[in-house]
């Protein structure tokens, strides 16, 4: 994970893609069945990475950082063995730059992050706390929890787009409809398996978890083990897949699978080894393309918990 100049701008990409002409016709919305992004600036505010990334907890405001600790208490109420909902992806989603264009980006609900950070404090042992850094702590897991599952998918898309402007065929909206769209058995949509294994993955050397305290980090690791394999198929092998060797093994059989469009590509997947590690970096920056969907109420209440 290298963020620096070698970054795209989005507007070049778009401007490739177009003159490509890789779109066709294809309801991308429904065959991943994502929400769409928000309309308008009063509902999805772009998030601050990195004010997240500080270890301090915001200072007493008189209201919504005292709101969003009463959230995050009320949600820890449901105990250790609570987990999500079984939709991952409507908690937070990829909008591609495909489908969407200068609106690509990472969006993660606001109820959500509470609803994890109150799950991930009820797992510390001992019980519910009031401690303000470790809730702080919860919703900054929280938050990074769902950004590397969704910032995988912009990988991917950035692997797909490589693909095409060597190729100069169109190859991500293909893999989506015929094999994402189109999954069989309970290893598929292998994506999603590779993405819930970033959400262990990246963890350690993710710079906006640094300072985060262990019983926060041990107590994030035990929701993603209780929660991944009650996922949906696909989802819930994100477990399995997040050792070294089967991760990089499942991210040659999607690299196969993106470029022939198939769920069971006859091709030597092992060549992608010598090229994975460049070819599914992010193309542009999805950290600063990063949404918070201010669905539980922060746009009425001043939001400096966070950072707009
Ligand atoms: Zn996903």
């Amino acid at each position: 994970m290298r963020e620096n100049g070698r970054m795209a701008k989005v507007e070049h990409v778009i401007e490739a893609l177009e003159r490509l002409d890789v779109d066709g016709l294809f309801d991308y919305q429904s065959v991943v069945g994502w929400p769409e992004p928000p309309s308008g600036e009063s509902m999805a505010r772009k998030l601050s990475l990195r004010r997240l990334g500080q270890a301090t907890a915001p200072k007493a405001d008189g209201g919504s950082w005292e709101s969003v600790i009463a959230e995050v208490e009320e949600a820890a109420l449901s105990g250790p063995e609570e987990v999500p909902g079984e939709m991952l992806d409507v908690l937070a989603w990829y909008a591609p730059i495909h489908t969407h264009r200068r609106n690509w980006g990472i969006y993660i609900r606001e109820s959500a992050v509470l609803d994890l950070a109150g799950r991930i404090v009820a797992r510390i042992p001992g019980g519910r706390t009031t401690d303000r850094q470790t809730i702080w702590g919860a919703i900054r897991s929280a938050v990074f929890c769902l950004y590397h599952h969704e910032a995988f998918h912009h990988y991917v898309e950035s692997f797909a787009i490589r693909l095409e402007l060597v190729e100069k065929e169109p190859r991500y909206f293909p893999y989506h409809q015929y094999v994402y769209g189109r999954p069989v058995g309970e290893e598929e949509p292998l994506e999603e398996g590779l993405a819930c294994a970033a959400q262990f993955r990246r963890r350690e050397k993710e710079p906006g978890l640094r300072g985060l305290s262990h019983e926060v980090h041990l107590a994030t690791e035990r929701l993603l083990e209780d929660w991944i394999p009650r996922l949906g198929p696909g989802y819930r092998q994100g477990v399995a897949l997040a050792v070294d060797d089967a991760f990089h093994k499942g991210q040659n059989s999607l690299s196969s699978q993106i470029q022939s469009a198939s769920s069971n590509p006859d091709d030597d997947v092992s060549r992608w080894r010598l090229i994975r590690d460049d070819a599914y970096r992010g193309l542009c920056s999805c950290r600063t393309a990063t949404y918070l969907v201010t669905d539980w109420g922060s746009r009425f209440r001043g939001a400096a918990v966070w950072g707009f």
